[in-house]
């Protein structure tokens, strides 16, 4: 039984449509496959579609951005409820402010010499509904200002670089007890990636566990064989679910394949099991018919 925790399809930064996402999942021999958009749930329907004609089991997820002091931290959230108005409301203005910079990024471009309209962006996003700087970096591309997006990320995108425009993200302690209100299981996205170490330290960590941190993403490729033995050693003192997975965004980021790292099958049931508790039936009827995802498996 393989499980990836992890994915992005063209609803946001990824380059697969949901369906085929599915479809690939299924080639890839996964049984699990959690679609985890960046700060929306729009992928969630086509690919439960799909998870019935490819016997896979589709999990509803989320990787939602979150602050912690000046740091963006990803976290990702498992089986919330997708009606539970104060998370979208959230996730809404999160991608709201996303839209926002957007011409202020492509303004910063222009000044520095590499002329980019909204317009180019929209294009290169092809109708997704969370729009990121992967998909100026795509703009880019096809203007030929850079040859893929880890360039124009190295040399214009990333925090600190000549085009860096912050957005707007929720403290990582209030996105956690947003997303457990929601009945939702909230599990810090590759902890140590990209200098985020220093941040989410063990002390860090404690701290968020302690205010409802259900596990961490911990087999990921931004992880080096040192970092997973120091983040494991700390999940089993915080008693905190481990999860593995592929964090796939299609073409968009070569190498990243689905089921490159994968989660335990016991993981994954304590996670479901957290989520099924999370639950609060109302008069000893469950509140929603399931909260397990679609599909088969
Ligand atoms: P944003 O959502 O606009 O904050 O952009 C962050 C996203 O860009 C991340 O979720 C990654 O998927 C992607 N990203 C960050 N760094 C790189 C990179 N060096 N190469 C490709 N994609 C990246
Ligand atoms: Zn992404
Ligand atoms: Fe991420
Ligand atoms: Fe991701």
């Amino acid at each position: 039984m393989r499980i990836d925790l992890h994915t992005h399809t063209s609803v946001s930064d990824g380059t697969d449509a949901p369906a085929a996402l599915v479809a690939k999942a299924a080639r890839a021999g996964l049984s699990v496959v959690a679609i985890t958009d960046h700060d929306t749930f729009d992928g969630w329907a086509a690919a439960y579609t799909a998870a019935a004609s490819y016997g896979v089991t589709v999990l509803p997820g989320v990787e939602m951005s979150t602050t912690l002091g000046r740091a963006g931290v990803h976290l990702l959230a498992y089986l919330p409820d997708p009606d539970y108005i104060p998370l979208l409301t959230e996730l809404d203005r999160i991608r709201a402010d996303r839209s926002r910079r957007l011409p202020a990024i492509a303004q910063r471009l222009t000044a520095l010499g590499r002329p980019l309209t909204v317009d180019d962006v929209l294009v290169a996003a092809g109708g997704a509904t969370t729009l990121g700087r992967p998909h100026i970096a795509d703009a880019m591309i096809a203007k030929g200002y850079v040859v893929d997006r880890r360039e124009a990320f190295a040399t214009w995108l990333a925090a600190g670089g000549p085009a860096y425009v912050p957005k707007y993200a929720p403290a990582t302690p209030d996105a956690i007890a947003l997303i457990r209100a929601a009945g939702g299981v909230p599990v810090l996205a590759h902890p140590w990636a990209r200098g985020t170490d220093a941040v989410l330290n063990e002390e860090r960590l404690a701290a968020l566990a302690a205010v409802g941190l259900a596990g961490l993403e911990i087999d990921h490729a931004d992880h080096d064989g040192d970092a997973r033995r120091r983040l494991r050693g700390i999940a089993g003192d915080l008693d905190l679910i481990v999860i593995g997975s592929s964090d796939h965004h299609g073409a968009g980021k070569p190498g990243y394949d689905l089921g490159l790292c994968t989660t335990a099958p016991d993981e994954y049931e304590r996670l479901v099991a957290l989520a099924e508790s999370n639950t609060k039936p109302a008069s000893g009827e469950s509140s929603r018919p399931s909260r397990r995802g679609a599909g088969s498996g």
